[in-house]
């Protein structure tokens, strides 16, 4: 396992919230983050059918691109009896010519669910894949999960994503009803980081 050892990490996404996310958990371990996005690098097209697939293409284009450490992250909702969908296509079934609109991918999740009477509870889980490359083609992944059910109708208004309608399990709370500090208690975004951090960035 190869420890980080730079002074500055490049977080290959374009979205600000994501990047205030990351900088906010490295922060005690004295890293500074820098984006994709300021760096003003292309996105790359996430051609592959994985989320690790997916989060590699974005890792090593920004790493290969700058000659820096680059960190990305690939997540999405897997539905049981939608054979696995929407998986790596969780952002896709959100776009519109406007912008995403999550409420619309919500309802086609629950429509799919309805028009195959899929039986309660309609099990589903959320990963995130992270993986942390390197200028010279090495990289590390690291995983995170958490099962759940999809419920029906939309409950919460927290988070984001498709977050009112995962209900993980052992909770009577939609993670779209859990404020930031009880969804990172249990979430696949923060497992892998837990991962990640005691990996490469705690020792
Ligand atoms: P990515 O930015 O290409 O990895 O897209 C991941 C998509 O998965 C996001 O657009 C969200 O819709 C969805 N997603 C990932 N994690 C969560 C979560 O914690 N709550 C709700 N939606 C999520």
């Amino acid at each position: 396992m190869r420890s980080f050892a730079d002074d500055t990490l490049l977080i290959a996404t374009h979205n600000q919230g994501k990047l205030e996310e990351i900088a906010r958990l490295l922060e005690p371990f004295g890293v500074t983050v820098v984006s994709a996005g300021e760096k003003s690098l292309p996105e790359p097209e996430e051609t592959e059918d994985t989320f690790v697939g997916n989060a590699r293409i974005k890792a090593h284009a920004a790493a290969r691109a700058t000659g820096m450490p680059a960190l990305a992250d690939d997540s999405g909702l897997c539905i049981d009896a939608l054979d696995g969908a929407p998986g790596v296509r969780t952002a896709d079934w959100a776009e519109t010519p406007s912008g995403r609109d999550f409420t619309m991918a919500m309802t086609r999740a629950w429509q799919e669910l309805e028009d195959k009477a899929a039986p309660h509870p309609r099990k589903a889980h959320f990963r995130c894949t992270l993986v942390l490359a390197w200028p010279d083609g090495h990289d590390e992944v690291f995983e995170g999960m958490v099962d759940g059910a999809i419920v029906w109708p939309m409950r919460g208004t927290e988070g984001h994503g498709y977050d009112p309608i995962f209900q993980p399990d052992g909770s009577a709370l939609t993670f779209g009803e859990m404020d930031r500090w009880e969804k990172n208690a249990i979430s696949h975004r923060a497992e892998a980081f837990r991962k990640l951090i005691e990996s490469c960035f705690a020792g």
